[in-house]
């Protein structure tokens, strides 16, 4: 065998079960689509957007997918899809703690609202740390040298990606806490914790704040190294599949960023 080739077979995920948190809708449905492209055993989807969810379950084949209506902000909920992934499938061996909302609008630190804050921080950052916890918690007891991705964002070490996003920028700072000090935890267990940074995309959540493809290309386009390419949710779904495969299996404690070489952007472009 020429020592570039790959012994890893091509389907990277043979026999694994995933969760994917936020799996109804744009990184997190692209991600579940690659998992289950590269032969899991199971991906369940979880949301809170149930028909879209099912719609997802559905295309996988309901054979090897699951739908479980899951609000991340509530541990509860985060503990009972954990449990039904176990119960149902054996052992969850990835966690991809992805589920995310945008900023409801700018604010900067002069008006800051403390209930949009709530409302970011119970889902961006409680959330994610309920998922970790959770699917950690579930690796340890069954002995699995899991792996966890979260989804943070090129906001979580650049800025100016959204300056008056406060609460946005704020809440994905803090995922970048969480990864690292996860991953020093959980190191011991063989756990990976890791997390992937995407520039701007128009998914379902950039969507409702009017973001197109065109859009996004038009005001982040000149200021990227691969200028021309237009950042897609498969660009996410394959570094996500990285760091959950044994690709990566030195890599934790990482943060993944996917913003084809993304400078500062100056001020007021977002
Ligand atoms: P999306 O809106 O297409 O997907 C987000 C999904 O999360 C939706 O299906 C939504 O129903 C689900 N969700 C929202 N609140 C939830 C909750 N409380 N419990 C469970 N599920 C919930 O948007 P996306 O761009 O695919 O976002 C995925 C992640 O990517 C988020 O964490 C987001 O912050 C992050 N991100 C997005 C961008 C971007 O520009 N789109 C850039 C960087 C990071």
């Amino acid at each position: 065998m020429a020592h570039t080739e790959s012994t890893l077979p091509l389907k990277k995920l043979q026999g694994k079960v995933a969760i994917v948190t936020g799996g109804a809708s744009g990184i997190g449905e692209a991600t579940a689509r690659l998992f289950a492209d590269h032969g899991v055993q199971a991906v369940v989807i979880a949301d809170v957007q149930d028909k879209k969810g099912q719609i997802v379950v559905e295309s996988i084949g309901v054979e090897r997918s699951s739908y479980v209506h899951c609000d991340v902000s509530d541990e509860k909920q985060v503990k009972a899809m954990v449990d039904f992934t176990v119960q149902k499938y054996g052992q969850l061996d990835i966690m991809f703690s992805n589920a995310g909302i945008p900023s409801k609008s700018e604010q900067t630190i002069l008006n800051f609202d403390f209930s949009q804050y709530e409302t970011m921080f119970g889902i961006n950052v409680r959330g994610m740390t309920a998922c970790v916890k959770h699917a950690a918690r579930a690796m340890v007891e069954k002995g699995v040298k899991g792996t966890i991705v979260c989804t943070a964002s090129v906001v979580a070490t650049n800025c100016k990606g959204g300056t008056n996003l406060t609460d946005y920028v704020m809440s994905k700072h803090a995922i970048l806490g969480l990864v690292r000090a996860a991953s020093q935890q959980l190191g011991v267990h063989g756990i990976r914790v890791n997390c992937v940074s995407p520039s701007a995309i128009a998914t379902g959540m950039a969507a409702n704040t009017g973001l197109t493809n065109e859009g996004v290309q038009m005001v982040f386009g000149p200021f990227t190294a691969l200028k021309g390419i237009a950042l897609t949710v498969k660009h996410i779904a394959d570094a996500v599949l990285f760091l959950a495969s044994e690709n990566s299996a030195f890599v934790t404690g990482h943060d993944l960023v996917v913003d084809g070489g993304l400078i500062s952007l100056p001020h007021k472009l977002v």
